[in-house]
């Protein structure tokens, strides 16, 4: 499961993630991070589901920091869709490729919800979600 960690200014410079893991022994791997002086963002993929997800984040919560579940990071509109390509090399991840047909494929699993491709597509088929 993909959650996102909102940091204050309060937590920032604290050393959370590493409190986490340790108490959890879980391999919590980070897929993105964006932190300025005052805030931050952290997107985490947590190899946990059920009891030991809602362990991880309760821990995270006590610690002061806000959590969402991210099941869906963009959408495709494929109405919109004009199989151009331009999606798909940006993608850090290859999350986004398109099959024989030119028709584009998503997978969610690998995406980091970096958003690059959104400002890639000509034509606004996607959005962040
Ligand atoms: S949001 Fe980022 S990781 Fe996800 S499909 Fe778009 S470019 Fe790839
Ligand atoms: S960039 Fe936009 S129009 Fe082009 S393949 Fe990707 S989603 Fe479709």
């Amino acid at each position: 499961m993909k959650l996102k960690l909102i940091y204050s200014r309060e937590n920032l410079g604290k050393p959370v993630l590493s409190d986490v893991i340790s108490k959890t022994n879980l391999p919590i791997n980070i897929l993105e991070a964006k932190i300025t002086l005052n805030t931050g963002e952290m997107l985490i993929d947590v190899p946990a589901v059920g009891e030991k997800l809602k362990e991880v984040s309760n821990l995270f919560q006590k610690a002061g920091l806000v959590v969402k579940e991210i099941t869906r990071t963009i959408e495709i509109d494929r109405e919109k869709c004009i199989s151009c390509g331009a999606c798909v090399s940006p993608c850090p991840v290859r999350a986004i490729t398109q099959d024989l047909n030119w028709d584009v494929d998503f997978d969610e699993q690998k995406c980091v919800g970096c958003g690059i491709c959104v400002d890639a597509c000509p034509v606004r088929a996607i959005r962040m979600l």
